[in-house]
């Protein structure tokens, strides 16, 4: 147990001693914008911070007592991955406020902030959330009076937790965004064996809930599909994903090695891997079949480049043999680095969420594939849990109480063998 903060500065005295409250200050009836708080008698935790997936930047924050309204403020804010829909609004959050979270999402916030304009998280406020091994036990924290456990998760963004809270005898437990068709099959028992039939509240994500289920049904579906798709194309794959997706970045390059294809990494995500560091992982090298291309127009920070510079690769390599090599793009590299150069036929495996092609640099992209006889091929998974197997969670844990979250079909949580608490935005819940 780690004894992480004083509890004095955090007193809530709408919460009676002894009782755990649980109020979503949003989310409650959208995608996006997930803000959770947790509070005791004597100490408030808020999960999440997150920006609604439209507006961003420019959107009002949640009105949580003291971070963005009147109020004592909180003891901490905890994030459980690096997406803006749960961690945006922290660079609005006042300076004295300790942020937690799990050691990969940080140094996944400070690659993105540095090369994608992602959100900062400060280092100075940073506190590290501790996750267990695969097979090691989970590790408690203690804030103010609660006891916090993260448990890791399987979502596209690594380092994903959910977050358990305990106040005596009373839990809750917070998903964040999950999903069980990834490569983490472990999570899921775990989850289910430590506390099944233990939960007071479980507060949960419902992202694809009454949504048609589109793409394919898994990761390792998408790993066998851009093998198939590479193996017997004539010309270069290039494949498009963000490098915040380490599952999808494993099944491209599985699929490239068994393709017989080097796969090119940008240095985007060659700054991921060397920040990851987990020697699951391949390390870019030269004579090896991963290597780092280097995009003309780019921020340059010295301190991540300078580890994959032996490993670069140019487009004049890539172009004198363009079927030996599987690529990540993003759409203006295929706009500023192919441009006319871009090889005939290429095939782009496309493995993010559809809507993105809608946007003007994805619909200019395409159009100088077309140009070239190229093709798209969509090779995507979702980064959240189908309904079916969400479900079936749910009912296998076995909690007392289900808030959705992070749903617009909220009403569809009926179907569980406990029906849900449906609760408005701001509303208490006292367990
Ligand atoms: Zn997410």
């Amino acid at each position: 147990m780690t004894e992480l903060l004083p509890t004095n500065n955090s007193m809530n005295t709408t919460t009676p001693l002894g009782t755990l409250s649980v109020i979503v200050h949003r989310g409650t009836n959208e995608i996006g914008a997930s803000c959770i708080e947790v509070a005791s008698a004597n100490t408030r935790i808020i999960l999440d911070c997150g920006w609604p997936l439209d507006g961003g930047d420019e959107s009002e924050p949640p009105a949580v007592p003291g971070l963005f309204a009147p109020g004592s403020k909180p003891a901490a804010v905890l994030l459980s991955h690096a997406h803006p829909d749960h961690i945006g609004f922290i660079s609005k959050i006042s300076s004295d406020v300790p942020i937690y979270t799990t050691k990969d999402t940080s140094k996944i916030m400070l690659v993105g902030s540095c090369y994608a304009r992602g959100i900062k998280l400060p280092a100075d406020r940073f506190r590290e959330v501790k996750v267990p091994s695969a097979s090691g036990p989970c590790k408690t924290h203690k804030i103010g009076d609660l006891t916090v456990t993260a448990y890791p998760v399987d979502h596209s963004a690594y380092g994903a937790v959910g977050f358990l809270v305990e106040h005596e005898g009373k839990r809750v437990f917070y998903t964040g965004d999950l999903r069980f068709h990834g490569r983490k099959p472990g999570m899921r028992e775990r989850i289910i064996r430590e506390l099944h039939g233990k939960l007071d509240l479980l507060v949960t994500e419902g992202t694809n809930v009454g949504r048609e289920q589109t793409g394919l049904s898994d990761e390792e579906t998408v790993e066998r599909t851009a093998v198939a798709l590479s193996r017997s194309h004539p010309s270069l794959v290039v494949a498009s994903f963000s490098p915040q997706n380490l599952d999808r970045f494993v099944s491209f390059f599985n699929a490239a090695k068994q393709a017989k294809r080097t796969f090119v990494c940008d240095h985007y995500m060659a700054a991921v891997l060397y920040m990851v560091n987990r020697s699951s992982f391949p390390k870019p090298k030269t004579g090896s079949n991963l290597r780092v291309y280097f995009p003309k127009r780019r921020k340059v920070i010295e301190k991540f480049e300078k580890h994959s510079r032996a490993a670069e690769i140019t487009l004049d390599e890539i172009f004198a043999a363009p079927h030996e090599f599987m690529m990540l793009v993003r759409p203006s590299m295929i706009a500023q680095d192919f441009g006319s150069r871009l090889p005939e036929k290429a095939l782009l495996l496309y493995g993010m969420w559809n809507g993105y092609r809608q946007k003007k640099d994805w619909l200019k992209a395409e159009a100088l594939l077309a140009a070239k006889q190229g093709a798209i091929h969509e090779c995507h998974t979702s980064g959240h849990a189908h309904k079916k197997q969400l479900f079936d969670f749910i009912n296998d844990l076995a909690p007392r109480s289900t808030v959705p979250v992070h749903t617009v079909h909220r009403d569809e949580f009926k179907g569980l063998n406990v029906p849900p608490r449906l609760v408005t935005n701001g509303e208490a819940i006292n367990l």
